[in-house]
């Protein structure tokens, strides 16, 4: 675990890379809750956690210090714990756990049709539109360079539009900055700022 001086060190990178207007949500499943200190220090104020368990532990020990998103496949199980803690769900995949969600919410899309991939397929979109929903997300397939993710983001950004949602999650350490040039108002970032 690098120390917050490093880590503030790359966050500011990473914020100049994606510009002012871009929010950059530190993925914290890498993070040990006594770790979680260096990112206080570090001056990191929203985080997104991926499972519902690490996210009321984390929450518990530093409550206000961060804002809550929640990053990962929600169970309708744990809507609960999110909605205690949580300020917006990127990850929205099913109708279940919308119609229990009191947070807002961005609807997670497999853009791709893997099987392997969580997310709703594009023609689903429209069923969640009754719900508190202010954009979409997506992983893109695994890509040997940046470049690669780029027709997937614009996929997505074409969606959005289509259907009047305004918030695109997108980009993680490989691609975060060909997202922000797609126009992802959101990156979500690890490895680049914990991983030495
Ligand atoms: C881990 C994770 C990220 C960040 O991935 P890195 O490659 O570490 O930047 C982003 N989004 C989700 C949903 C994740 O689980």
């Amino acid at each position: 675990m690098l120390s917050p001086d490093e880590i503030r060190a790359r966050f500011e990178r990473v914020q100049a890379q994606v510009g002012p207007g871009v929010t950059v949500v530190a993925a914290t499943k890498y993070v040990t809750l006594a770790d979680m200190a260096r990112l206080v220090e570090a001056g990191i104020t929203v985080v997104g956690e991926n499972r519902a368990q690490d996210l009321e532990a984390k929450h518990a020990e530093y409550g206000d210090a961060f804002t809550w998103h929640f990053i990962g496949h929600l169970q309708s199980n744990k809507v609960k714990v999110v909605n205690r803690i949580c300020t917006l769900v990127h990850s929205l995949d099913s109708e279940s756990a919308a119609r229990r969600l009191e947070v807002p919410a961005l609807v997670q899309v497999n853009l791709s049709g893997e099987r392997s991939k969580s997310g709703v397929e594009p023609g689903e979109i429209p069923a969640y539109l009754a719900y508190d929903v202010r954009g979409l997300s997506t992983m893109p397939p695994a890509a040997a360079t940046p470049d690669d993710s780029r027709a997937w983001f614009s996929r997505l950004r074409a969606l959005a539009r289509e259907h009047g949602l305004r918030e695109l999650s997108m980009g993680t350490t490989q691609d975060f900055a060909v997202a922000a040039e797609e126009g992802a108002t959101h990156v979500r970032v690890g490895s680049i700022l914990f991983r030495d």
